[in-house]
């Protein structure tokens, strides 16, 4: 198949609009990563997302719209907690799970009664969907496994030749994925973490707000079990940031390692290709998947450092523990 790699204006709207309600797929930029999109009543449309991805078929995604109105025509009952969440943090970088009404496809939602829904705060994400007029299902454009895409190019990577177009964007504010909050249960649940923190959550909520211990089963979704944001190469995690430790890991390896970390690491690291995650923890979000695609390209085994501990920290720590597939040291 050609793919179509365009940038967005009027006509390329337009297309992407035809393609999505003819029952086709196409990858659009958000603010949190690069999505694939469907129409999210049409099941073949939605099948063939898992298709290009390799996906898992009962990992959920999410629908995404442009109208918070939409909500309740996919939804049974939309909460007051819910009605909170859309007033103060929607649109942006934050998905809730609530009970879904039989017009959203199981395959949508890996066979689960919850949907879950978000509503992009950048605005050619905007602009697609409104061009679309339809709720739109969509996981991150990437090949399973992978690094989520945060730039046009990580897209066309993972994707040409798999789906019709691209819609070629901006490189993507956020970075990571969305917070996912579930708002099925008496107390509302932090399925992923994000960008937006449980104590904001808890704010604009005014109550407390859990997050479910990775072994709980009650936890009900599904796409945490999966290998996540895998580099090409082998990939470790250092989480103490002590340099000489790390130096000598590195050259116990005897490969071509890569340094993916803040800047303050560099000048420790002169004698290795060295990836810049910038200064700040936001900085970290916004770059890691990018650096973690620019290194496996130039080296054969990378070491992440991440040690900075706080709220939004954990939401980077929650991708690079999986990236590294639990190679800690
Ligand atoms: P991705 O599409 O890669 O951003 O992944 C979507 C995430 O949302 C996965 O972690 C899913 O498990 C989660 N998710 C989507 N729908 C639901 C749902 N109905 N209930 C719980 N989690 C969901
Ligand atoms: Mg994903």
């Amino acid at each position: 198949m050609d793919t179509s790699i365009l940038d967005i204006d009027a006509k390329s709207l337009t297309l992407a609009a035809k393609l999505i309600s003819g029952g086709d797929i196409v990858a659009f930029p958000t603010e949190t990563v690069y999505g694939l999109g469907a129409n999210a009543f049409d099941e073949c449309a939605v099948k063939k997302i898992y298709q290009a991805k390799g996906r898992p078929g009962d990992n959920p995604l999410i629908v995404h719209i442009a109208d918070k109105a939409l909500i309740e025509k996919i939804c049974l009952n939309v909460s007051d907690d819910a009605k909170k969440i859309m007033h103060s943090l929607m649109p942006g970088p934050i998905t809730i799970v609530l009970e879904k009404n039989g017009k959203i496809p199981d395959c949508v939602t890996g066979g689960l009664n919850t949907v879950a829904v978000r509503m992009p705060s950048s605005p050619e994400a905007q602009a697609f969907l409104k061009a679309c007029n339809l709720p739109v299902c969509a996981p991150s454009a990437n090949t399973s496994t992978r690094p989520s895409p945060t730039t046009w190019k990580h897209v066309a990577e993972d994707m040409e030749g798999k789906i019709p177009l691209i819609l070629k964007g901006a490189d993507c504010q956020v970075g990571i994925e969305s917070t996912v909050l579930d708002l099925t249960h008496q107390m509302p649940l932090i399925l992923r973490p994000g960008i937006v923190t449980q104590s904001e959550i808890e704010n604009v909520l005014g109550k407390k707000v859990g997050i479910p211990d990775k072994f709980d089963k009650s936890m009900n979704s599904p796409g945490i079990r999966y290998k996540h944001y895998a580099p090409k190469c082998d990939t470790y995690l250092n989480t103490d940031g002590d340099r000489e430790k790390i130096k000598k890991f590195a050259l116990s390896l005897e490969k071509n390692v890569g340094i993916v970390a803040s800047d303050a690491y560099e000048k420790s690291f002169a004698g290795f290709k060295f990836f810049s995650l910038g200064n700040t923890v936001e900085d970290g979000a916004h770059n890691i998947f990018k650096k973690l695609r620019d290194a496996e390209k130039q080296c054969d085994a990378i070491i992440i450092i991440w040690d900075v501990k706080s709220e939004k920290a954990d939401s980077v720590f929650n991708r690079v523990i999986k990236s590294c597939g639990g190679k800690t040291f």
